[in-house]
Order: structure tokens, then C-alpha cells, then sequence
């Protein structure tokens, strides 16, 4: 199986619970190495830019909002079939459709503050890794 990369965001509502180390930890008990990572608070442009593909969607505003309204924990993590591992520890979108035991069922509150971001393919995780570790791709 490819080993591939991945970016992960852990959202305003899931740093203001104090769960960073709970998601680390399910991250590296799936095999998923952190090969770099850094907590900041993103201005609207970075957010804006992140979620450019969205930017035709009703909840635009209100996604860059949230994930502006605090610190953020960014990590680019590596393994075998990065992606889709990293989704299903994730869970579904909405938490109220998420699988038990998945980040999203046991620590997000509702689809806008739901925890966590995982890129959704290999290519999409290329280009956010880029965005957040530019040094990694160079
Ligand atoms: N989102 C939202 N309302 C919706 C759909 C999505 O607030 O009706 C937000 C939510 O935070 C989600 C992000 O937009 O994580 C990106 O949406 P996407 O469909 O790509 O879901 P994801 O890949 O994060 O599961």
C-alpha cells in the first residue's frame, strides 16, 4: 500500500477542549506519523484561501469565522493510505452522523463546529500541505 500525506486541522472547538494530545494519540495508534506540524491562529485571508474551494457556499462565512475565532493545530501527517485512514478516524462531517469511536462523534458539537479537517484526496492533501508547510513540499 502508498505511503502518503495528509493535512489535518484541529479546529478552534476542539483546541478550546484541551484534546490535541487525545487526537495525537489516535492519530499515532492508527500508524500515522506527525512530520510537521505548528499551532497558530489563522488571519481571514489564510482561512479564506484555505477553504477557497467552498467559497460559492452558503456556510462560507460562517466556516471562516469559526476557524478564525481562535488557535488552530495544524499537522501533516504520513502513512500508509494516509488519506482515507485519516477520514475514517475523522468520521463523517455532521457528528451526529458520525460513527462512534471516530473524532467527530466524541468530541465535535454540530457540522460547523465539528473538531477536526482532513484533506479528502491525495492531491487536495498536496496542495494544503503546501499551504501550511511549504518547506516540506520545496
Ligand atoms: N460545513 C458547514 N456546513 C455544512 C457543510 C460543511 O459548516 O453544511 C463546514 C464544516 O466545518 C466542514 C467544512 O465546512 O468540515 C468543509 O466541508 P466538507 O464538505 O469539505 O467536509 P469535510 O471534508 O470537512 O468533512
Amino acid at each position: 500500500m502508498a505511503i502518503e500525506r495528509t493535512l489535518s486541522i484541529i479546529k478552534p472547538d476542539a483546541v478550546a477542549k484541551n484534546v490535541i494530545g487525545q487526537i495525537y494519540t489516535r492519530f499515532e495508534n492508527a500508524g500515522l506519523k506527525i512530520v510537521a506540524a505548528r499551532m497558530t491562529q489563522l488571519s481571514r485571508a489564510e482561512a479564506e484561501g484555505f477553504y477557497a474551494v467552498h467559497s460559492e457556499r452558503p456556510f462560507f462565512k460562517d466556516l471562516v469565522d469559526f476557524m478564525i475565532s481562535g488557535p488552530v493545530m495544524i499537522q501533516a501527517l504520513e502513512g500508509e493510505n494516509a488519506v482515507l485512514k485519516h477520514r475514517d478516524l475523522m468520521g463523517a462531517t455532521d457528528p451526529k452522523k458520525a460513527e462512534k469511536g471516530t473524532i467527530r462523534a466524541d468530541f465535535a458539537d454540530s457540522i460547523d463546529a465539528n473538531a477536526v479537517h482532513g484533506s479528502d484526496a491525495v492531491e487536495a492533501g498536496k496542495v494544503e500541505i503546501a499551504y501550511f508547510f511549504p518547506a516540506l513540499t520545496a
